[in-house]
């Protein structure tokens, strides 16, 4: 389990149960929520940046975030319910379901989830005991292959080129970007992934005090965003507005 599968599933099983969803949901869409969860509507379910998404299939494809603005999850969705503000339409209450399903899981899959947490330590261990020679070696050999890697060291070490290298990266991946492709059928390669782990260098761009600059990059990249994908909105584009308005916030402090 990913950190952040972890704290979510933690968030989860602390703070909000089934039994809390029935509390709040409309019994009618809870039943067809429920349908949607035993017919395998509920695709793609995917937690990061502190949310879960997931796509749920039915007459029409719908994709669904669940965030915590507080202690407990809302869903938002692009379904009339959701539009006009529901926070647990009938796709909604689906994804949580399909979420609990999974954290509980999780949660007692220990069995299978030992072995790797032991093979990571035991991988640490060894990491932590070679010299930075032979370490700098393997994470350059590494980074040759995956420019974001590179992309987060060089931020690291506060060099100007893991900005321009981030530029290019997020211009390339939002050309590359199918939207649709995530609605319709998840075997195509939309790009998400890419497009995700450049936003994600941003963020770190951001972190390491490149405040300036990605102000600027964020701008620009909505910018394309908009002009190719014709302002529809998406969880990257969603992510790259809260970059922007991030560093804007700092620039003015
Ligand atoms: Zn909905």
């Amino acid at each position: 389990m990913s950190p952040v599968m972890a704290k979510l599933t933690a968030m989860v099983s602390k703070e909000f149960s089934i039994e809390d969803l029935r509390a709040v949901a409309n019994p009618t869409w809870l039943e067809r929520g429920e349908k949607y969860v035993t017919d395998g509507q509920v695709g793609r379910l995917r937690s990061e940046a502190g949310q879960v998404t997931a796509v749920v299939g039915g007459e029409r494809d719908y994709l669904v975030r669940l965030r915590w603005p507080s202690g407990s999850p809302t869903g938002v969705c692009g379904c009339p319910q959701g539009t006009e503000g529901e926070p647990w339409c009938e796709h909604a209450i689906a994804v949580a379901l399909a979420w609990l399903e999974e954290s509980s899981d999780n949660e007692h899959g220990d069995a299978a989830g030992e072995a790797p947490r032991q093979d990571e330590a035991a991988l640490t261990a060894f990491l932590t005991a070679q010299e930075p020679a032979w370490l700098t070696e393997q994470l350059m050999n590494a980074a040759e292959d995956d420019p974001v890697l590179w992309g987060r060291m060089a931020a690291a070490a506060g060099l100007d080129a893991a900005v321009s290298l981030c530029r290019d990266l997020l211009r390339e991946a939002v050309l590359a970007y199918v939207p649709e492709a995530e609605f319709r059928d998840s075997r195509i390669d939309d790009g998400a992934e890419r497009l995700r782990r450049a936003v994600a260098l941003l963020d770190d761009l951001l972190d390491y005090g490149f405040t300036e600059q990605v102000a600027e990059v964020a701008d620009e990249i909505l910018d394309t965003y908009d002009e190719t994908h014709d302002d529809y909105e998406s969880e990257h584009s969603e992510r790259l507005a809260e970059i922007a308005e991030s560093a804007h916030a700092l620039l003015q402090r």
